[in-house]
């Protein structure tokens, strides 16, 4: 059993904390914002309860799971005994460099320092402390209790021994990680983006519309879901922040924005947290209903 601190409470923390806790790990959940807490545990409730209905867990575990994890709202006093932080805070990075700076200070000497960053410069978040060697990428994906996948991103002073241990982790949680080395959008975001962002430039080239675009990915490629419904689902501003990231890190004009999908962002329309993006969120059910904009 590890002592495991989660920094982060939101979509992303909540389901790290609860496959740690559910795996018989020791987790300390902190968030500086209190409801943010409350909420986290109330989605690990009623996630265990899914899990219950599907026989994934027997009725004793969740109580089990959820007394293996503890709140906070002070980095310092989550994070003292800890054998591993797994960052998963706002993406921001003069807030994750903070938070790292802090990181150092509080925690044990030999604590490895993970980040779950979709996007963020792991060697850069490693150099604002002074065990950049014990400093890595452990990016999960959304959401956390279903997907298999931890892309695990060595920076460039990464030693092989803190690789080796979070991939060993990584599979004691059940999951599958795969190894890969720091550059922008590291492997995942690196291939899915572009992809997203040309079905946008689909769409807004006139190509196809919304439904077509989603089909053909759906039907013809096996993909669980369109790129458009998936960039509704991944949250259209946090796309265009990848796509900004890819561009200026690899220079090369071939990953610049949609247009559109800037507009899309600088109008409000984010997808499923605000309601409307490429479809309607706002009627309750969970049929696909295109954006009015789009359905003309
Ligand atoms: P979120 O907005 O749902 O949650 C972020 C949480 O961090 C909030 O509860 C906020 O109160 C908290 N926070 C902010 N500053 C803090 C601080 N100083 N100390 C402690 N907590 C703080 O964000 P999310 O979607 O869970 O994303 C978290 C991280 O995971 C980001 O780095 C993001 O890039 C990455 N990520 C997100 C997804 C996704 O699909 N949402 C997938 C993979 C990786």
């Amino acid at each position: 059993m590890l002592k495991i601190a989660v920094i982060g409470s939101g979509t992303m923390g909540n389901g790290i904390a609860h496959v740690f806790a559910q795996h018989d790990h020791q987790v300390s959940l902190i968030d500086t914002n209190e409801k943010a807490l409350e909420k986290a545990l109330a989605t690990i409730s009623k996630n265990l309860d899914r899990q219950l209905s599907k026989g994934v867990i027997q009725a004793e575990e969740k109580e089990s799971v959820l007394a293996n994890i503890t709140t906070h709202t002070e980095l310092a006093d989550g994070v003292q005994n800890a054998d591993i932080v797994v960052e998963a805070a706002t993406e921001d990075t003069k807030l994750k460099l903070d938070i790292f700076r802090q990181l150092d200070q509080h925690c044990p000497k030999n604590t490895i320092l993970a980040t779950n960053t979709s996007s963020i410069s792991i060697t850069k978040i490693a150099a604002a402390t002074n065990r950049p060697e014990q400093v890595i990428g452990m990016h999960f994906m959304n959401p956390v209790p279903v997907m298999p996948l931890v892309e695990v991103i060595k920076g460039y002073k990464t030693s092989e021994e803190t690789t080796h241990q979070i991939m060993s982790v990584a599979k004691g949680l059940e999951k599958a990680p795969v190894a890969v080395n720091d550059y922008p959008g590291f492997v995942a975001n690196r291939i899915l983006m572009p992809m997203i962002n040309e079905a946008i430039y689909s769409l807004y080239e006139g190509v196809a519309g919304v439904q077509e675009i989603d089909t053909v990915m759906k039907l013809g490629m096996a993909h669980p879901m369109g790129p458009l419904q998936l960039a509704d689902f991944i949250g259209l501003d946090v796309c265009l922040s990848i796509l900004n990231v890819l561009h200026e890190g690899l220079g090369n004009p071939k990953y610049a924005p949609c247009p559109l999908l800037v507009n899309m962002v600088e109008a409000g329309n984010k997808g499923i947290k605000s309601g409307e993006g490429f479809y309607l969120h706002t009627h309750g059910s969970k049929e696909l209903i295109v954006s009015e904009r789009f359905n003309k």
